[in-house]
């Protein structure tokens, strides 16, 4: 090691530092993970070098040159874990190890999460500060390939860390990594010496990393019975590789256990928790690809931001040649984690080319039928679990029947739950319309803020007396999304707030318009003073036992109005709407004697603040209406 006169700690930047002391008081009960982790960083070092040598000849490796060495030293209580992959220079070690924010995609930016800790390491992944877990210090040397110098980083947990210059660090490798683990004394409750034992990382090598694609070598002691005698053994020590390197989707299924799937998700995807579901494919045809692919138990936490990003790693022959590839999974999708990896493909194809690669895209339309059909057969047989990924991703579904014009709407509307006056559960498409009484045509919705508020509107009374379901949309899109698909089964979709309601006789009708035209002056004066607001006052049979509401003609519901006006856009929509009143209330008998127009006008106001404010809308002038009901008073 090169003399060094000046020595400078270099702190871990605040985020990093708490979260790293997070991690070292261990969230993780699984201290063991620490070995997976760093393995897996092997592996991909090593990767990114295989990579290279495959498209320039320079780089003068071949794939069985690569290894990952494990040692173990019981005297000094260490591990190392060496790889001949792609090293790290000095700005390399400071920015990949100086900054828990800089592993994995994750910006460390919601500090009001801190709460809930488990859930952070899990977005963070664990990571290479998961040595920490166990070690009392770390030593990691590391020589970038095609460099001439090599670097060793060193830290004792949440102070800091050091970097210096330093000579050859190891005796297997000129460029790579070599990291030394001191691990922690042994206390009470935690043994730490058992990782020195060749059996314990024997077994965590086997139950982590076993399809770490390059050998993952140790020294390993075997008793040998000596010569001649029945009960003294000799020590033989032996080098072995202790992974099979078979990836574990190229396996046969009935080969891998349901941990083994968890395992490689957990440790691939850096997610803390267990996937909610996955699908192990192995297609033959036109095209030929094996592809694992999961759901996650919950969305990350950036899913519904511009941050998150989608996409399969996708592998060509077993190789690595992109870490995210978007194309191969629609926006609808882009919960699903997982890897694809085909011989179709060519291993030098660039991102550019990828995109019109069409082995690709054929690939993806596989995919995507895949996804769809393991989506329908958790909604068929395990109907829980898919409403709890339907509360995890559902949105996304709603927003894929909205988007690109609505292509997409006839795949995915049997996805679709949607909660319901019936039961008060979710329901689907298919269960309503199966349940429609033959003389119902139209599927009917209301929407609002919250069940509760939506179950409170009086447009719904009519059609409930009817014997006619009624899906609720609590949420903006769930509007957007029926308007889009115009009909399911066809049978249209149909606003209980919509003006043309059609749910009386002829009969009824007729008496109604006769009534409508008795009261022609009255509703004429009543809105001119809603002169701008509504369009036209009218008499309803909609209303069981409130005095009035507001419905709307056309396409554009009150709601949409709200949403889309809540949009930051220059122009601003206007929702059709026609003030009815129930003539059955005891306030049309009153309103209807009345002869003041004056009054009358006050009135009108006040009845069309009382349908706003039961529609959850702002009433345009509180202080107004509040002196109409004191005056009234
Ligand atoms: P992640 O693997 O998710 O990126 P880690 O915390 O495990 O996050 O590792 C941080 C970074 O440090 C890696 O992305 C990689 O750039 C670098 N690194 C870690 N271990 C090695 C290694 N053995 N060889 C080369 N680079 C490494
Ligand atoms: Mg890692």
């Amino acid at each position: 090691m090169k003399e060094v006169y000046f020595m400078e700690t270099k702190a871990f930047q605040a985020e990093s530092k708490k979260l790293l002391d997070m991690m070292i008081h261990s969230i993780y009960t699984h201290k063991e993970i620490f070995l997976r982790e760093l393995i897996s960083n092997a592996s991909d070092a090593i990767d990114k070098l295989y990579f290279r040598s495959l498209t320039d000849d320079s780089v003068g490796l071949n794939k069985e040159d690569f290894f990952i060495r494990l040692e173990l030293n019981k005297t000094q209580r260490t591990i190392t874990i060496t790889d001949n992959g792609i090293g790290m220079t000095e700005e390399e070690l400071e920015k990949n190890l100086g900054t828990i924010a800089n592993s994995g995609s994750l910006q460390f930016k919601t500090e009001n999460k801190l709460g809930d800790e488990q859930q952070i390491i899990g977005q963070f992944g664990v990571g290479f500060y998961s040595a920490f877990m166990v070690a009392k210090r770390v030593t990691v040397y590391s020589r970038a390939f095609g460099t001439e110098q090599a670097h060793l980083w060193q830290s004792e947990g949440v102070e800091g860390y050091t970097i210096t210059e330093t000579g050859d660090f190891s005796d297997l490798t000129k460029h790579g990594t070599k990291i030394v683990l001191e691990l922690m004394d042994d206390a009470d409750e935690e043994n730490y010496s058992e990782f020195l034992e060749d059996y314990r990382i024997q077994y965590l090598v086997k139950r982590y990393s076993d399809y770490i694609r390059f050998p993952i070598q140790m020294e390993v002691s075997h008793r040998k019975l000596k010569e001649g005698s029945e009960d003294e053994y000799d020590l033989e020590v032996t080098l072995e590789t202790l992974n099979s390197q078979v990836p574990l989707w190229r396996k046969n299924k009935n080969e891998i256990s349901d941990e083994e799937y968890q395992n490689f998700y957990q440790e691939k995807f850096n997610d803390y928790l267990s996937p909610m579901s996955w699908k192990h494919v192995h297609n033959e045809g036109t095209v030929t690809y094996d592809a694992l692919l999961y759901i996650p138990a919950k969305a990350p936490f950036n899913y519904y931001t511009r941050e998150y990003e989608k996409g399969l790693q996708l592998y060509s022959n077993g190789v690595l040649i992109m870490e995210k590839c978007g194309d191969l999974l629609p926006d609808y999708y882009s919960f699903v984690k997982g890897l694809v990896d085909s011989e179709d493909l060519s291993l030098n194809i660039s991102r550019e080319m990828l995109q019109h690669d069409r082995q690709l895209k054929l690939i993806a339309k596989s995919i995507e039928k895949t996804i769809h059909s393991e989506l329908t057969r958790m909604l068929k047989n395990d109907r829980d679990k898919y409403e709890k990924f339907f509360d995890a991703f559902g949105m996304q579904i709603k927003y894929g029947v909205c988007s690109d014009y609505g292509m997409h709407k006839d795949d995915l509307s049997d996805l679709l739950l949607f909660y319901s006056s019936h039961e008060d559960k979710l329901v689907t498409l298919n269960e309503y319309v199966e349940r429609m009484p033959e003389d119902q045509k139209e599927i009917y919705y209301a929407s609002g803020s919250s069940l509760a508020q939506i179950k409170a509107l009086p447009q719904t009374e009519a059609v409930l007396a009817k014997g006619y379901e009624i899906l609720y949309f609590t949420v903006p899109v769930d509007e957007f999304a029926v308007k889009n698909m115009i009909s399911f089964k066809d049978k249209e979709f149909k606003s209980v707030t919509a003006s043309d309601l059609d749910l009386n006789s002829e009969e009824e009708k007729k008496a109604l318009e006769e009534k409508n035209q008795e009261n022609k002056t009255l509703f004429e004066t009543m809105q001119k003073a809603l002169e701008g607001k509504v369009q036209r006052v009218a008499l309803s049979s909609r209303l069981k036992t409130y005095p009035v509401c507001l419905t709307s003609e056309g396409d554009l519901t009150l709601e949409m109005e709200k949403t889309l006006n809540a949009m930051p856009t220059d122009s601003k929509v206007q929702a059709r709407l026609v003030l009815e009143l129930n003539p059955e209330h005891p306030v049309f008998a009153k309103l209807s004697a009345l002869d003041n127009s004056e009054t009358i006008e006050k009135y009108a106001k006040l009845l069309y603040n009382q349908a706003l404010l039961m529609e959850n809308m702002p009433i345009e002038n509180p202080a107004e209406f509040s002196s109409l009901i004191c005056e009234l008073m």
